[in-house]
């Protein structure tokens, strides 16, 4: 892909070249500033980062000095206090950036860790985390999934045994994003492990260097290259009672609020992934001769890519559907979980057919689609497996 290549695509909006009944001009200036980070600091640079495994921590100082993480936030620690459409936006310009490992480690700090933080956070803890979550100098993680337990949060083997003023906390967490290099760790872990399974679970801060936490392993990844996943293992580890992030026993229904949030941000990514994949196969497809014709004279191609398009409008109008029930206050897990498995599904089938499109090009490593393909194959499996997201959605039906 071009420098020129990118530029067309970067032309097509998605949303804001049609007139939305969900977006205001505040989300419409917020998308602008997002795709111009993205056009200018994201693609490119990302390439390198690919290679290292993470994101520069100054990059990740830069979007939160223009107020990417604080989108959601109060303005007294820096935020802008906007909503869930707003996070919708960030999180579909980060998609079409067609880096998944940037977007998604931006993406974990603001709306899948630092949310607990907020949410169940003391004023105590907010003040003093919050402030530096939004400015991008404390980077965060949230970790819920063990090697034996990930679809089953209640299945968590990590306990933590209140110790006087303290919690000691033993176990491993697996495929923590952002768990090599954040600075402060939301854990789950049971504090009554023969109670009933949804109140045995609590949150706690642990912040990086605390005796006893170790980053055990970088884990090698199929896609997602740019995002650091760590196994993290706690070894007698103390923190003090403090650190609890709400009541004790209450961390389950902590995660399984916060998690509405996580899959409506992860289904924009998606959407936002797939809306750049057909664009630049768009531009392939123009160009791309065989037998005497652009591969787009074909009906065969320009149909396929036409269903393609029409479906990720259908996911995307989803999205927003699901993110606007939230703006009402309404509660939304079947939308939520439906846009979890549909979006989950169809970047997939998108960067398939686009991959297919770029025939041998798209199998080769310096192609974009090609990176784009092993990154969408995560979402179908984290933050809710399509499985475990239609079961939600058929207890509703
Ligand atoms: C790159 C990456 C980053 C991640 N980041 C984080 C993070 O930051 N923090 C964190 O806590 N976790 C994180 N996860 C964990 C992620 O959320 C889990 O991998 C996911 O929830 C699935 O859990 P599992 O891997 O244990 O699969 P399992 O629960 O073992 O499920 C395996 C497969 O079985 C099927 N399945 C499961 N349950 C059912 C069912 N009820 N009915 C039918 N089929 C079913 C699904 O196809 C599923 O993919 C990350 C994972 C990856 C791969």
């Amino acid at each position: 892909m071009n420098g020129v290549d990118d530029l067309k695509a970067a032309e097509i909006a998605p949303s804001s070249a049609r007139p939305s009944a969900y977006f205001a001009e505040e989300h419409e200036l917020l998308r602008a500033q997002v795709r111009r980070f993205v056009e200018t600091e994201i693609k490119p640079r990302a390439q390198t980062w690919e290679e290292q495994g993470h994101v520069p921590r100054e990059v990740l100082r830069r979007m939160g000095s223009l107020g990417f993480f604080g989108i959601r936030y109060p303005t007294r620690y820096g935020g802008s206090e906007m909503d869930a459409l707003a996070t919708v936006v960030f999180a579909e310009e980060l998609g079409r950036s067609t880096f998944g490992g940037v977007a998604i480690t931006a993406l974990v700090h603001t709306d899948m860790a630092s949310i607990h933080v907020f949410r169940a956070g003391s004023e105590t803890q907010r003040d003093k985390w919050m402030p530096g979550i939004v400015s991008g100098e404390v980077i965060t993680a949230v970790a819920v999934t063990e090697a034996d337990a990930g679809s089953d949060v209640k299945g968590i083997r990590t306990v933590a045994r209140r110790s006087r003023d303290d919690y000691v906390l033993d176990g491993a967490k697996m495929f923590i994003t952002n768990g090599v290099y954040a600075d402060l760790y939301c854990v789950a872990a049971k504090t009554a492990p023969s109670g009933p399974p949804s109140q045995s679970i609590s949150m706690f801060l642990v912040e990086k260097g605390t005796p006893g936490f170790t980053v055990s392993r970088a884990l090698d990844k199929h896609g997602w290259r740019s995002s650091d996943t760590a196994e993290l293992h706690f070894d007698n580890c103390r923190v003090p009672a403090a650190n609890r992030l709400g009541d004790e026993g209450r961390g389950f229904y902590a995660i399984m609020k916060n998690f509405q949030n996580e899959r409506t941000v992860i289904g924009a990514m998606a959407m936002g992934e797939a809306q750049a994949a057909i664009e630049l196969t768009l531009d392939y497809v123009r160009t791309r001769k065989t037998f005497g014709a652009a591969l787009m004279q074909k009906q065969a191609i320009r149909q396929r890519l036409a269903m393609l398009a029409a479906k990720v409008e259908a996911g995307r109008q989803l999205v927003y559907h699901a993110a606007w029930l939230d703006t009402q206050g309404i509660e939304a897990t079947r939308e939520v979980s439906m846009v979890k498995a549909y979006c989950g599904e169809l970047v997939n089938e998108v960067v398939y057919d686009c991959l297919q499109f770029h025939g041998g090009m798209g199998f080769m490593r310096e192609s974009t689609i090609e990176r784009m393909a092993r990154d969408a194959r995560v979402q179908s499996i984290g933050g809710g497996a399509t499985e475990v997201m239609l079961e939600e959605v058929a207890k509703r039906l």
